[in-house]
């Protein structure tokens, strides 16, 4: 396949609706088509046994657990619009970290972070990992000194949500850093509420990137993904596990034993239909996030105006207690994502019975406008205990705006406050 030959000087949504053309398919086809074949053919003896001992000069595919032309498409835009060094797509974004960590990891190391997580990272880190020996060194990210404190010569990685789900809780990256830097420990974040656009991992000093692009970047809910993103800015010669893979490539040690191991043997690949839509997905992701972050803000806007209203979260609004970290990292309005809080539990589920156009499901950044009450959901099997560390509260409610016309949702938000018991 031809070398990538993207023009740096193109913006977002260009990049991403060129990077086909510099892989052109036999028939011409514009959109790199769904190549739904498990195993490619080889000429000779010679061609497919180099094409297994990676000698060719340029990759081809052999079997799509390792790799296809259509997921390649797909890692090709997020390449060009990321600047990642290397990107791969997985089965779901749980599938990115898991791997991520299956390849950092290592019984008797750490992982420090927020227990601010999303449900199934949080119980990977503290139920899975733990089981294999990896500790997880939950710390509070708004202090620094603690996340100092926690890391030792056995800590893996610092991770942690570019902002958090529901609490919307923004780390100071800028900081963090510096002190992963002292102790060579790489940044891993998970950067599924902010997409590339909105939030520049690179510049920010991220190693790793993961995203869930089930998200954003399916465009209306199509498709389960997962990227794992590497920025080719860490020396993995300082991780136990990775050291010697590191030893004739140090900073890109991770990817080759993501790819060449990790991936392979777990098997959770990106399927090319999922690819496809994705790719769909990527090519107006710019102008869906920009539209559903701007109705987010008008919605939050109005909601703070509500009375029963009790508060809502947004890192747009002056109330926000991280609209400057939220300023400084993220361009534009930060997303869809918002919260607010009624005056109980109960009020919570009376007033999400009475919406008419918004709908009562999990997910995020459908193109429809999704609610719901986190505590009896995404977090309703974890103990009353384990809810008090993940700082999980029954007043609180998440809103996840989509492209509706923003008179609609407020119409609708504001006809349910009606009905809800002041
Ligand atoms: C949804 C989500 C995930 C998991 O992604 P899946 O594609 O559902 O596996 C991970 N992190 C965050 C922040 C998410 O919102």
């Amino acid at each position: 396949m031809a070398k990538r030959d993207i023009n740096t000087e193109l913006g977002f949504s260009s990049k991403i609706l060129s990077t086909d053309k510099n892989h052109p398919d036999v028939h011409g086809a514009m959109n790199t088509p769904i190549y739904r074949s498990a195993a490619f053919e080889f000429p000779d003896s010679k061609s497919i046994a180099d094409a297994f001992q990676n000698k060719e000069a340029i990759a081809s595919h052999t079997y799509s657990r390792i790799t296809n032309p259509t997921v390649e498409a797909l890692e090709n835009k997020i390449k060009a619009v990321s600047g990642a060094k290397d990107v791969m797509m997985l089965s779901s974004g749980m599938a990115a970290i898991s791997n991520t960590f299956m390849a950092l990891s290592y019984a008797g190391s750490n992982i420090v972070t927020s227990p601010h997580l999303f449900g199934n990272t949080f119980a990977f880190f503290q139920y899975t990992l733990a089981e294999f020996g990896v500790e997880v060194r939950f710390v509070n990210t708004d202090n620094v000194a603690e996340i100092d404190a926690a890391i030792d010569e056995n800590t893996c990685a610092f991770f942690c949500e570019v902002m958090t789900n529901p609490h919307l809780e923004i780390a100071d990256l800028v900081a963090i850093k510096k002190i992963l830097t002292k102790h060579h420990v790489p940044l891993v974040v998970d950067s599924t509420v902010i997409p590339w656009g909105g939030f520049d991992a690179g510049k920010w000093g991220v190693d790793i990137e993961v995203v869930s692009t089930t998200k954003y970047v399916s465009g209306g809910a199509t498709s389960l993904g997962g990227a794992i993103l590497d920025y080719g800015s860490f020396d993995w010669s300082h991780n136990k596990r990775l050291q010697k893979v590191a030893s004739p490539a140090p900073y890109s040690a991770f990817m080759f034993k993501i790819k060449r191991e990790i991936a392979r043997n777990f098997g959770a690949c990106m399927d090319p239909d999922s690819a496809y839509s994705q790719s769909m997905g990527m090519e107006t992701l710019k102008v869906r996030y920009e539209a559903v972050s701007s109705s987010a803000f008008a919605l939050a806007t109005f909601l703070e105006s509500q009375s029963k209203v009790a508060k809502v979260g947004y890192p747009k609004l002056e109330s926000f207690p991280y609209k400057a970290l939220s300023d400084q990292f993220f361009t534009g309005n930060p997303g869809a994502m918002l919260t607010f809080n009624l005056a109980s539990r109960e009020e919570c589920f009376a007033f999400l019975d009475q919406l008419k156009l918004i709908r009562r499901a999990t997910n995020l950044f459908d193109n429809r406008t999704l609610i719901i009450h986190p505590e009896s959901t995404i977090y309703g099997s974890f103990t009353q205990e384990m809810k008090e560390v993940m700082g999980i509260d029954p007043t609180l409610i998440r809103l996840s705006v989509g492209l509706e016309e923003v008179e609609d949702l407020k119409a609708d938000i504001e006809q349910a406050l009606q009905a809800v018991q002041a």
